[in-house]
């Protein structure tokens, strides 16, 4: 999984500057998107809500035309994952929906999801989706300099497995993020740590949990894109691109300035 060679692209603190611009830009997509989300949307207006947002605020989608992806957001509802296209699905009461963004500023890119309950949401599924937020936020909290890799993947397994009885999607990773949206290397959601590269000062990362109330087999349904659960059980999905500082880690793709700072004793 760690191929030995590959470089994990280094940024300097300016280039990490623009990495924000391009994650406010994200972070205010999202929030204008789940602004917009209920009963009776479809999820082809809540892309256009996406595309008027990152274009007002000078940026470029990170992912339409991204093999030809054709939407500047990915819209996965209840069983569906990851990879979504918006389209004339409705929302109805009781559905959870993964929105997914990717922005562009001056080349540098962002990318963030977050999970919305449409109406009233069983308690379950609002649980489900608590349980794979708080644990994007254990991960987020290993991107530190002189941690491994392994580390995100390690926090975010163990808060997600102490929150309950969840799947925990293996077949799809976060990743590195700069110059491209993906890049090197893969962050699985899941395994041991203290393995993998070691985190420097300079590195961005996308960290990204997806879990569901079923197990973890997922399958891509014969639009090409759209990652399921096998269960059919509801799934969640939440993510955030981090800068490792000499501070801590930098949230870039919050809505307010996020720096971490020192690791709380745990
Ligand atoms: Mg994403
Ligand atoms: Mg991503």
């Amino acid at each position: 999984m760690f191929r030995r060679g590959e470089s994990i692209q280094i940024k300097s603190p300016d280039q990490l500057a623009v990495m924000r611009q391009a994650g406010l830009v994200v972070a205010l997509a999202l929030q204008a998107v789940s602004a917009a989300v209920r009963p009776g949307v479809s999820t082809r207006e809540l892309d256009a809500i996406a595309r008027e947002c990152i274009a007002s605020n000078g940026a470029t989608s990170s992912f339409l035309g991204y093999h030809g992806f054709p939407a500047v957001i990915c819209t996965s509802v209840n069983d569906e994952v990851v990879h979504g296209i918006p389209g004339d699905r409705v929302l109805v009461a009781g559905d959870l929906i993964s929105i997914d963004c990717g922005a562009i500023v001056d080349g540098w890119h962002g990318d963030a999801a977050v999970s919305v309950p449409v109406g009233a949401v069983a308690d379950s599924v609002l649980a489900l989706s608590a349980a794979t937020q708080a644990s994007l936020w254990a991960g987020l909290q290993q991107a530190r300099a002189g941690n491994r890799l392994s580390d995100i993947g390690h926090a975010v397994e163990l808060s997600l497995t102490a929150a309950g009885d969840y799947g925990i999607v293996e077949d799809y990773t976060g990743h590195g993020i700069g110059t491209s949206m993906h890049m090197h290397p893969p962050i699985p959601n899941y395994g041991k740590p203290g393995k993998g590269p070691v985190l420097k000062v300079g590195m961005a990362l996308a960290i990204e949990p997806m879990a569901t109330l079923g197990s973890a087999e997922v399958a891509v349904l014969s639009d090409g894109w759209t990652v399921v659960a096998m269960s059919g059980a509801p799934a969640a999905h939440w993510e955030h691109t981090v800068a490792i500082t000499e501070a801590g880690p930098w949230v870039l793709t919050a809505l307010d300035d996020v720096r971490l700072g020192p690791e709380a004793s745990e």
